[in-house]
């Protein structure tokens, strides 16, 4: 089976002269200044010793900032950086994560001249309210007009989407996720906004003119709008952030739903309400259940919740592999 890996790249604050609410860059990405040609060169060499050469579909991701707002000298010589890999066949193609309003033909066209094969776009919200109060300074339709050019040009379209945005609601989150489907991503991520030290949100939340969601709204709303995904086979990438030294040993993180592991919360929290929607509960039997083998850790739940909810309902549970499964399929012996 052939293994995806991105090797990241981040490029913070090079050329955004914008200042959303929940965004401090530098402290997200755990860097304070743009990499250097050198530096990118030799990150992606020691990136490369640690991955399979056979298998692998390697892509190299410019992330972290507004790549597309660099000058274009500029987005040239990282971009020919990673070129250098894709013609020595280490890596397969490139991906880079932009704003919506920094897209335009002559932008796409200076992407062409490289392996690009798919730009994300912070999309974030589908709802101009939420946009304005976040700070973003784009509007939906900056969104729709930037993804259709890109598919317009053949690359894969990327979007991300933030809940819990100054504004935002389950109901707007939910049309959202909607709305991000009827673009046709060929892939999404899904973050919770969490409340970072030197933020304007940071200032919001000691007002008290913004509340967090609490990790349990968190996981509820993204187990919705996962399922919107997922119904819409489109490959959901990450959920959550990435767990970064700079964010969790620091103090940078003053509040919001963070957690490590918050897609296996969300993951276990939807096979909690499989195993709800499938079984009667008897409490004088005993279950043995079947999953695919990549579904074992979420079936039995994160530290074992599911499989303590289960034990609640049946005199004895197990929780087995079948590797002749996969996705969400399972299938269960009652005794
Ligand atoms: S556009 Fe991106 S990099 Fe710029 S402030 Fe907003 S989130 Fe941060």
């Amino acid at each position: 089976m052939i293994k995806h890996f991105t090797i990241p790249v981040f490029v913070p604050e090079l050329a955004c002269p914008f200042q959303c609410v929940f965004c401090d860059q530098r402290k997200i990405s755990g860097t304070l200044k743009a990499p250097s040609l050198t530096e990118v060169n030799d990150l992606i060499t020691k990136y490369l010793e640690t991955l399979p050469e056979e298998n692998a579909q390697i892509e190299i991701g410019f992330f972290g900032g507004n790549f597309t707002g660099i000058p274009p000298t500029e987005q040239r010589s990282f971009l020919a950086v990673a070129q250098k890999y894709v013609d020595s066949g280490q890596v397969s193609s490139i991906r880079l994560s932009t704003r919506p309003d920094y897209i335009s033909d002559e932008v796409l066209k200076l992407l062409k001249e490289f392996s690009v094969k798919t730009i994300e776009l912070g999309a974030q919200s589908m709802d101009d309210g939420v946009l304005i109060k976040s700070g973003r300074g784009h509007t939906v339709q900056d969104i729709v007009d930037a993804s259709t050019l890109i598919h317009k040009y053949g690359f894969n379209l990327g979007l991300q989407m933030m809940i819990g945005l100054p504004g935002d609601s389950l109901a707007k989150s939910l049309y959202s996720a909607k709305q991000i489907v009827e673009l046709n991503p060929i892939d999404v991520r899904i973050y919770p906004t969490l409340v970072i030290k030197g933020t304007e949100l940071a200032s919001l939340f000691r007002e008290k003119k913004y509340v967090p969601l609490s990790l349990n709204e968190a996981v509820l709303w993204t187990k919705e709008i996962y399922r919107i995904f997922e119904t819409a086979s489109i490959n959901i990438i990450r959920v959550g952030l990435h767990p970064s030294e700079e964010l969790t040993n620091s103090k940078s993180l003053i509040d919001g739903p963070y957690h490590p592991s918050f897609r296996e919360l969300v993951l276990s929290s939807l096979w909690k309400d499989r195993f709800e929607e499938r079984f009667e509960f008897k409490r004088n039997k005993s279950i043995i259940i079947y999953v695919a083998p990549t579904e074992l850790n979420y079936a039995i739940g994160y530290n074992s919740s599911n499989k303590s909810f289960l034990e609640q309902k049946f005199e004895a549970v197990k929780i087995k592999i079948d590797q002749k499964l996969f996705n969400y399929s399972f299938y269960a012996d009652c005794y």
